[in-house]
């Protein structure tokens, strides 16, 4: 484990976050009550959780932090240390769908606007058959947030994905962690608008050449706000190293 600006972050790769799912799976399975929260972290979220301590300490108590966004790898590495790979929302969400297809496990979609979870559950099972998605739901449900809880602890899923959006999707998760009733939830930001079909991801060269932030920005420029941070983070990063 490494600390970037004061916060958390893991120093593994997709292999590891894989076997470190199937290991909280296992107790699961073996009655823990408490599921394991993962958390992928990204430079933003390292710039929110810096002036949030509340947030900071949900990463601090998750069961795994995953490093998201080259920013990430490059402040590790103003460390001296490597990371050797982005471990983000969305690619592990497609790696844990065609392992659970494999293993049996179950997945519960929760997130994004009306449709889309649904849409992104039947992109999943077409992909991966056999997949058991136990339930979906949209991620606007402030008015019967408890009855949500209720239908999540009913089907019990191996795996819930929480496509909320940071912090809430960290926050939402640690607040219920007790209630939920399965075994890994894990906050996936954006991911069901990609997997549905609703926003396309950058290609893989422009991901190999680290620029999906840029496609990103480019695909929806109202987004420019966020990139404020960046220049800000590495500052930081330089300051502390
Ligand atoms: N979202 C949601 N409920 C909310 C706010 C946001 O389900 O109350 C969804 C939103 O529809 C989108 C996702 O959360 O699908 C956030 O995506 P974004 O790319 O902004 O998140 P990031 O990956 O940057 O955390």
């Amino acid at each position: 484990m490494i600390r970037i600006l004061g916060v958390r972050v893991d120093e593994i790769n997709m292999e590891d976050a894989l076997a470190a799912v199937e290991k909280f799976i296992a107790a699961f399975h073996a009655g823990q009550k408490r599921l394991s929260q993962i958390v992928t972290i990204n430079p933003e979220g390292i710039w929110l959780a810096r002036g949030d301590s509340g947030l900071a300490q949900i990463i601090e108590e998750a069961a795994l932090v995953t490093p998201d966004g080259n920013g990430v790898l490059w402040a590790a590495q103003q460390q001296g240390v490597t990371i050797p790979e982005r471990v983000t929302g969305i690619d592990l969400t497609y790696r844990l769908a065609e392992l659970a297809a494999q293993k049996g496990w179950s997945l519960y979609l929760l997130g994004a606007k009306e449709g889309i979870a649904k849409a992104a559950a039947a992109k999943l099972t077409e992909q991966y058959p056999g997949l058991i998605i136990k339930g979906v739901e949209n991620g606007y449900f402030r008015d019967r947030e408890q009855q949500v809880v209720e239908q999540i602890a009913a089907a019990a899923p191996d795996i819930l994905l929480a496509a909320l959006g940071m912090p809430f999707q960290e926050k939402w998760l640690f607040e219920h962690r007790d209630q939920l009733g399965c075994g890994v939830a894990i906050g996936v930001g954006g991911s069901f608008d990609v997997i549905s079909g609703q926003v396309r991801r950058a290609p893989a060269f422009l991901r190999k050449l680290r620029l999906e932030w840029l496609w990103r920005l480019l695909s929806d420029p109202k987004r420019w706000r966020r990139y404020l941070v960046i220049p800000r983070f590495m500052r930081a990063v330089k300051k502390e190293s």
